[in-house]
């Protein structure tokens, strides 16, 4: 308790707790059960939740509307959509998964958790996909809201699932670490694939590229993927891990920063500029409203996730708050031991 008090206290300094907020709290408060409250974030309002999550990380104490809400299977079912022509969103309010088809088969990113990774697998049978025909499971980070469905998932398909070593031995330790809790789970022995990075993973006519991006964890990989619009493709990106919430010392909030880095050089690049963030976590970028716009976009209009300036503010954003981190950070370390 004393450790999850501090890291709270430190994630004060920063206004950063988007993505995985949620690990600090005790698992049992994540258990799905239903909840027939009428929730006020139904509808995934991102300011609201994003705001509730940052109280969350200031104050150390979940604010009880955000506990609800995260176990209230009702308020966190979405319709799967479509985002672009290959992409389609398949996840939860919350936690995203994205499903993007290739001419060999689908491919998917994550696996959610518990109760909501039946939820994810309603949604991709809801788009006319076979569980059972997944080509390959990209994985972002070892944290169980991403892939604390991958054995009941690996269960139903002979896809590839495909993560960083590093990556694969946190979801372990993750795993174990929940053991005995109300909502344990559990990670498989080995991945089918390890990635390191640069690697490239081709699936019919679409090329994958894995990154090895530390900082959310040691273990946290990104993947980028060409989405197409109509005539247009832009080059996508899903960043593995925004928050800062599972942080072990100044070491990793460096190569948080060097991580962020990399991906402003990518939205910067001339050839492949990075233009669309396929997020994780809805409500950081603003998905749950942006996704609206598309149900009403007309032909000719601008794709509402293509967005490499709204791409380029958040990294500012998340960059400046991990500098100040930083700072507290190394303070913590340098202070001598009583
Ligand atoms: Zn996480």
């Amino acid at each position: 308790m004393i450790i999850l008090n501090r890291l709270l206290a430190l994630l004060a300094a920063s206004s950063l707790i988007v993505g995985c907020a949620a690990h600090a709290q005790t698992p049992a408060s994540l258990a799905v059960t239903p909840n027939t409250a009428t929730s006020s974030l139904s509808g995934c309002p991102s300011a609201t939740i994003d705001k509730l999550f940052n109280d969350f990380g200031r104050t150390g104490k979940m604010p009880p509307e955000l506990g609800r809400w995260l176990n209230d299977t009702q308020a966190q079912t979405i319709e799967p959509y479509q985002a672009f022509d290959n992409v389609y969103n398949v996840g939860i309010c919350w936690v995203s998964a994205w499903l993007i088809k290739t001419s060999d088969g689908p491919v998917l990113i994550d696996t959610l958790y518990g109760a909501y990774t039946d939820r994810l697998i309603e949604n991709i049978k809801k788009l006319g996909v076979n569980p059972a025909d997944l080509k390959m499971v990209l994985l972002t980070h070892g944290h169980f809201d991403h892939v604390g469905g991958v054995a009941k998932l690996r269960a139903l398909t002979n896809a590839k699932f495909v993560m960083t070593q590093e990556g694969w031995s946190e979801a372990q330790a993750d795993a174990k670490a929940s053991q005995g809790k109300p909502d344990a789970w559990t990670m498989p022995a080995a991945a089918d694939v390890l990635v390191k990075d640069g690697d490239v993973l081709t699936v019919g006519d679409t090329r994958f590229y894995a990154y090895a991006t530390p900082g959310h964890t040691w273990g946290t990989t990104s993947y980028a993927v060409d989405v197409k619009d109509g005539e247009k493709t832009y080059r996508a990106i899903t960043i593995g891990g925004l928050g800062l919430n599972a942080i072990d010392g100044p070491q990793q909030v460096e190569a948080y920063i060097h991580s962020i880095d990399r991906f402003k050089a990518m939205v910067s690049d001339t050839k492949n500029p990075v233009a669309v963030h396929l997020t994780m976590h809805p409500f950081s970028t603003g998905l749950s409203e942006a996704k609206e716009l598309l149900k009403t976009r007309k032909p000719g209009e601008p794709h509402p996730l293509v967005d490499p300036a709204g791409l380029n503010q958040q990294l500012d954003a998340l960059r400046a708050g991990a500098v100040e981190r930083l700072a507290v950070e190394k303070a913590t370390a340098n202070r001598p031991a009583p």
